[in-house]
């Protein structure tokens, strides 16, 4: 067996972590998960912890879920792998079934990948290649929003905007148009909400108004911005986008990669405003948080756009290789299997709401700017000055240090900038969402008060 020190020593030899200083890391003493339980993890010395952040948003119904675990057993005995082109799997077809008939309507073909960055790429690909078919090749731009995230290959860096993460990169990137996301603690257009009556949309419509001709899609984090910080939209925003996008001529892809599979308290962000996407990209949450799948689904004109005539067949040009791999799609499958079983979105409802009144205390915290939440999802943004709202020096690293300070308390958690994000498996028991909560209020208190 390897001893802590010896796996600490390996790991800085040679894993090269991603989003991570790696300076700092060689200094530091790195967390080496072993094992997890339900909500905990557990190190190498046995301590466990509570997964604050659903191992980055993907861990669902808790870690080792029986039936989940069982899926995959029961798969391996069958295929641990066989490829989608040009041949077909069992439970890569039984996947897709299932989720068209829980998407928004209108969605029927489900295109695999195996993480969200790629089924965002496809959705930019499909859409392009759309209005090309229908005669429109001037439509080859994006439209994107303020604070976007939608991974990290050059297509989804194009119409994203954390400048942290893309700046250095804008050569490689195209072009592509913005719109304000309705951020209403820093407003975009300086109103308050809800007497701004959605002022922000006025500019939406003005990009679009302008440069409709030009544009094939928007892309959109429905309802929650999750890699932006946290950001809830106000409700009636969405709708907005799917009525403007409508009116003039622009495909909607709604990116759930972060809010699909009840992270906001329904299946889909979308359902909350009763919207229909034409394309909508899903990873993340869809295993379980068990093994890397993602789909991309769209409808049937954008299908339709895609097959050529008889006498000159098209393809869509774009696979990967590992799409609709069976052990992934098995372990998804069951992870829908579990939803409907359980009646795990009607079931979190009291833990929702425990969530939000616990946050809300969260606000009497001096340094506490902004709590944002929906479902469980959430994000409490650290400030200076509450009084006008001015940030923290970046390189205090405040949002850092108090999920630092939260690791000591039995907690793992992930800030966003000074933002922290608080996401836990939706399987999450009322005790334990009150320890990680309290641990959390803590860590803030002790490190902007110093008390
Ligand atoms: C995480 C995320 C992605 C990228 O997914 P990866 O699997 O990390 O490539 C894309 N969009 C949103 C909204 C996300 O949260």
């Amino acid at each position: 067996m390897y001893t802590t020190e010896r796996l600490r020593e390996l790991d800085k030899l040679y894993v090269w972590h991603p989003f991570t200083r790696m300076r700092e890391w060689l200094e530091g003493e790195p967390l080496i998960i072993e094992r997890a339980q339900g909500v905990y993890l557990i190190d190498t010395e046995g301590r466990r912890y509570i997964d604050g952040v659903s191992s980055l948003w993907v861990t669902v119904h808790g870690h080792r879920k029986r039936e989940l675990d069982r899926a995959i057993r029961e798969q391996l005995k069958k295929v641990a792998h066989s490829t989608l082109l040009g041949l077909s799997n069992v439970p890569s077809i039984l996947l897709a079934e299932r989720l068209v008939r829980i998407a928004p309507k209108g969605l029927t073909k489900v295109f695999y990948s195996d993480n969200g960055s790629t089924a965002v790429e496809i959705a930019l690909k499909l859409a392009f290649y759309y209005w090309q078919k229908r005669g429109r090749p001037e439509k080859k731009r994006f439209l994107s929003f303020s604070g976007a995230y939608h991974g990290d290959t050059i297509g989804s860096m194009s119409v994203g905007e954390i400048d942290l993460f893309v700046e250095r990169y804008r050569p490689l990137l195209f072009p592509s148009y913005r719109a304000p996301y309705p951020y209403c603690y820093r407003c975009p257009v300086g109103r308050t909400y809800p007497e701004c009556s959605l002022k922000c949309v006025e500019r939406l419509e003005a990009v679009l108004k302008r440069a409709h001709r030009r544009i094939s899609a928007c892309i959109i984090e429905p309802v929650v911005q999750g890699a932006g910080g946290m950001v809830v939209a106000p409700q009636g925003f969405l709708r907005e986008v799917r009525r403007l996008t409508k009116k003039y001529n622009v495909l909607l892809i709604a990116d759930e990669v972060a809010t699909g599979f009840g992270r906001t308290g329904r299946m889909f962000a979308c359902q909350w405003e009763d919207v229909s996407p034409d394309i909508l990209c899903l990873a993340k949450g869809i295993t379980g948080g068990y093994l890397p799948l993602a789909v991309t689904l769209t409808t049937e004109p954008i299908f339709r756009a895609h097959l050529g005539t008889r006498k000159n067949p098209d393809a869509f040009y774009h696979g990967h290789t590992y799409t609709g791999n069976p052990l992934a799609c098995s372990v998804a499958l069951a992870n829908l299997e579990v939803f409907e079983k359980e009646r795990v979105l009607d079931r979190i409802q009291p833990v929702v709401e425990l969530f939000s009144s616990i946050l809300e205390g969260f606000r009497e915290l001096r340094h506490v700017g902004d709590v944002r939440y929906r479902g469980l999802m959430a994000g409490i943004e650290l400030v200076e000055d509450r009084q006008t709202k001015k940030p923290y020096r970046a390189d205090l690293r405040m949002g850092w240090r108090v999920c630092m300070n939260a690791r000591k308390r039995g907690v793992v958690v992930r800030p966003l900038g000074d933002t922290i994000v608080v996401m836990p498996p939706l399987s999450i028991k009322k005790r334990e969402l009150k320890r990680l909560l309290s641990a959390i209020y803590e860590s803030i208190r002790e490190v902007t008060e110093g008390a």
